[in-house]
């Protein structure tokens, strides 16, 4: 049989495993006496049966029988066993499963960390649903995913916080990180595939690196890209060269989102002052049915 002791606030929870179940479980207490640490306030509760007042003895034998194990770090409860000469050993158990009676042990492998813990795979995906509740609606995709990830990071706090963070934390969305790169020389607007009127009416001469990159990625050859880039390195203007060169050669109309009431009343103007004589340019505000969350850093997503 293994014994596994879970340390818990003033007292021990003892768990009585047998081929990989529990078949009962039991608390103890210690007390310091001159001799050391000594058991006292044994319980033992059988499968579905009320505690039951043990005499200590009987956990004394029980414990010499047994393999024991120590989930959780008790210099106290070590030094009870080595008074005994009763060898254990350090063992991660799954905490949500143990407040169940079950053994689960886990590792760098099989667990998922939640709260500085480690927690099996099981409790974790349980966990993790009933989060997710709390947060709103998702859809099964969102589910789906959100558990494919949990099994590639084993980090519950970083699955949560990707899709609520209480705080912007880089760090724990941060997927991959692209080193700047020099960008030598750039392009005269002139020299684009652009709309003359266009070129003319944008202000602009040379284009800004964040730019050239985006033209030398297809940005006039009708490729979808997403930029993400600091704030004012010229974003918004890659969406116009875009916009304005499809509007202008015929191709629909152009719409251009951003998520502040201030930034599109500025976008607006800018649209206006530059472009109005080429084309109609209206402005629209309002929330609507988005599901946005109330504040938002200004200035970082105007594309
Ligand atoms: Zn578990």
């Amino acid at each position: 049989m293994k014994v596994i002791v879970q340390p818990q606030k003033g007292t021990y929870k003892l768990l009585f495993v047998e081929e990989g179940r529990v078949r009962g479980s039991g608390f103890v207490n210690l007390t310091a006496t001159p001799k050391g640490q000594r058991p006292k306030n044994f319980k033992v509760r059988r499968r579905g049966k009320q505690l039951k007042p043990t005499p200590t003895r009987d956990l004394i034998t029980l414990l010499r029988r047994s393999s024991v194990h120590l989930a959780g770090e008790s210099p106290e409860f070590e030094s009870f066993l080595a008074d005994l000469q009763i060898p254990a050993s350090r063992i991660d158990i799954c905490r949500f499963c143990q407040l169940e009676d079950r053994f689960t042990p886990v590792d760098k492998a099989t667990g998922v960390r939640y709260g500085g813990e480690w927690i099996c795979l099981e409790c974790a995906k349980r966990e993790m649903r009933h989060e997710l509740g709390y947060m709103g609606r998702f859809g099964g995709s969102v589910l789906v995913h959100l558990e494919k990830l949990l099994m590639q990071v084993r980090d519950l706090d970083r699955v949560l916080a990707s899709v609520g963070p209480d705080k912007i934390d880089r760090s724990r969305t941060l997927f991959d990180r692209l080193e700047a790169h020099e960008v030598q020389k750039t392009a005269h607007i002139t020299d684009l595939a652009l709309p003359p009127a266009f070129a003319k009416a944008s202000g602009v001469e040379y284009l800004m690196p964040v730019q050239q990159l985006a033209v030398q990625d297809g940005l006039l050859e009708g490729q979808h890209l997403l930029v993400v880039s600091a704030t004012a390195s010229g974003k918004t203007f890659i969406g116009e060269m875009a916009g304005m060169k499809n509007f202008l050669e015929g191709r629909g109309r152009m719409l251009f989102l951003v998520p502040l009431v201030a930034l599109a009343n500025q976008k607006y103007q800018r649209f206006r002052d530059r472009y109005g004589h080429l084309m109609r340019v209206t402005l629209q505000t309002g929330v609507s049915r988005l599901n946005l969350p109330e504040t938002r850093p200004a200035g970082e997503r105007d594309i």
